[in-house]
């Protein structure tokens, strides 16, 4: 086997250099490496590869000094600093100068709405454990200190001890290193999906100095691949690595967006998308600093340590109750409290109308065609009509038909609610509110997951937030039947009903 050894420059301002078996470098103020910092001489040390022991002979000239340096450690003077990095290699020598070049590949997944990044064999090598990260601020964070990187180069290690205790998961616990990346910045424009690259490849050659294999999936979109969504697990685990069975309990995360209020220490997390995507997935979930401190105490991950997230986990966080889920009731009667199963037992036996209330997202059209379309109503949807004065007409087409009607609207404000109630005296139609009183939180979900399915349409968040303003609470005297829709939605698709019982939300 081969051994090169090559120099690189930790902060990328000189040229990585290459050393091989049984030749010397000079390192110093010379055309070869380029160090520009006067008080640096033209022949600083002498740097030799012993061949057979897998060390370095550094020889420092001026003051007649020899020392033995390893691979990992660092060899610094003035103008310099240089991380030591052995490659055992079959390869012949002459292309290693290349290898850091070569050994990166990208591909794409669905135009784009996935990167897929692959150093030192990171997509081939298959494990039951995943050694899940985040990127930034948690692999690496940016120089200048920033929130977002500059450029390509505008990033540092999060902890120097990260690559020493990355190679011990994967070289003695047989982890797979992946990271799960959301980098919306490339479709908004903000960033090129080149310079993005760049800085995951000169970030991670640096963290995987030891040829430690990396997978990088990155989310470019929002979408089920964009965290806290699974999107990006659920392609390893079925496409990448599919005939290996995942050990959850073994299989850990580790991410900065965990949803922690504001310290003395730092700012509040602007996010949680990492802790829910652990949660989502049912992994381990450590914040970067936690992971530090575990692997530092345990020498590796250790999964019998208990990880307790629920005490972590930002109460705000939304994700659809169990209970809700359960209860076997459909409506609750809003003036008398008392629980209805079923939607039979309460319509009148006469013509009537349904008023619906509820802003976007309140899940009102999703009730239309559960319950009423198969009772054949007349379905009055402004979203379809696209005029109220399209919507009065189809009203009172329908009385004239004598067919019963639903009004399939926000219906926020009272006034609202009082042109259809008018249009039913007017023509002697008995009339029932329906009003479908959810969490905002639980708003934002539904949205979200129509955003994300492509069920029924979603609409921008300021648009819930103004409606939910607006929203006039229904009062007893505008009709005495008047019943709380109890949500509770139903799915034709298994994988639907289970993304609709994760935390969606990012926060
Ligand atoms: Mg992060």
């Amino acid at each position: 086997m081969m051994i090169t050894c090559k120099l690189i420059s930790t902060d990328h301002s000189i040229p990585d250099q290459i050393i091989k078996a049984g030749q010397t470098l000079i390192i110093g103020r010379n055309q070869q490496c380029k160090i520009k910092n006067l008080f640096c001489s033209r022949n600083y040390c002498k740097i030799q590869l012993l061949s057979n022991e897998n060390k370095l002979l550094v020889e420092y000239l001026k003051d007649d000094r020899t020392v033995q340096m390893k691979s990992g450690e660092f060899i610094n003077g003035p103008g310099f600093s240089y991380r030591i990095c052995m490659i055992h290699d079959s390869k012949n020598a002459s292309t290693m100068a290349h290898v850091m070049n070569d050994e990166i590949s990208w591909t794409e997944l669905e135009s784009g709405n996935v990167m897929i990044g692959s150093l030192f064999g990171g997509y081939d090598c298959k494990s039951d454990k995943i050694a899940g990260f985040d990127f930034d601020f948690t692999l690496v964070c940016t120089k200048t200190g920033k929130s977002f990187p500059s450029d390509e180069n505008d990033w540092k290690l999060f902890d120097p001890r990260l690559t020493g205790f990355i190679q011990k998961l994967v070289k003695q616990q047989g982890y797979r290193f992946v990271i799960f990346s959301n980098q919306l910045g490339i479709s908004k424009g903000k960033v090129t999906v080149d310079m993005v690259r760049k800085r995951f490849e000169n970030s991670m050659k640096d963290l995987c100095i030891e040829r430690i294999p990396c997978l990088i999936l990155v989310a470019t979109k929002d979408d089920i691949y964009r965290k806290p969504c699974i999107g990006l697990w659920n392609h390893l685990v079925r496409n990448i690595q599919p005939d290996v069975e995942i050990n959850l309990k073994q299989s850990f995360y580790v991410g900065d967006a965990a949803g922690r209020s504001k310290s003395a220490l730092k700012k509040a997390d602007f996010s949680a998308s990492d802790i829910l995507f652990a949660m989502n997935i049912g992994v381990n979930f450590l914040t970067p600093e936690q992971f530090l401190i575990h692997v530092a105490k345990y020498n590796g991950f250790d999964y019998q340590q208990k990880f307790e997230y629920s005490s972590s986990l930002p109460e705000k966080c939304f994700k659809v109750d169990d209970k809700t889920k359960e209860s076997n009731f459909l409506l609750t009667n809003r003036l008398t409290g008392e629980k209805i199963p079923n939607i039979e037992s309460i319509l009148p036996t006469r013509v009537h109308c349904i008023i619906f209330c509820g802003i976007s997202g309140s899940g009102k059209t999703t009730f239309y065609e559960n319950y009423l379309q198969p009772l054949n109503y007349v379905h009055v949807n402004y979203d379809q009509l696209k005029t109220i004065q399209k919507c009065q007409q189809l009203m009172k087409k329908s009385i004239q038909e004598q067919r019963n009607i639903v009004i399939d609207n926000t219906n926020i404000e009272r006034k609202s609610r009082q042109q259809w109630i008018n249009l039913c005296k007017e023509n002697g139609y008995e009339w029932i509110i329906f009003h479908f009183e959810l969490s905002l939180k639980h708003i934002f979900h539904n949205n979200k997951f129509r955003q994300l399915t492509g069920i029924h349409k979603s609409v921008p968040d300021v648009v819930i937030y103004s409606q939910n303003k607006k929203f006039e609470s229904l009062q007893d005297d505008e009709c005495n039947r008047q019943f709380i829709v109890n949500f509770n939605q139903k799915f034709s698709q298994h994988d639907h009903q289970k993304l609709y019982s994760m935390y969606l939300l990012e926060k």
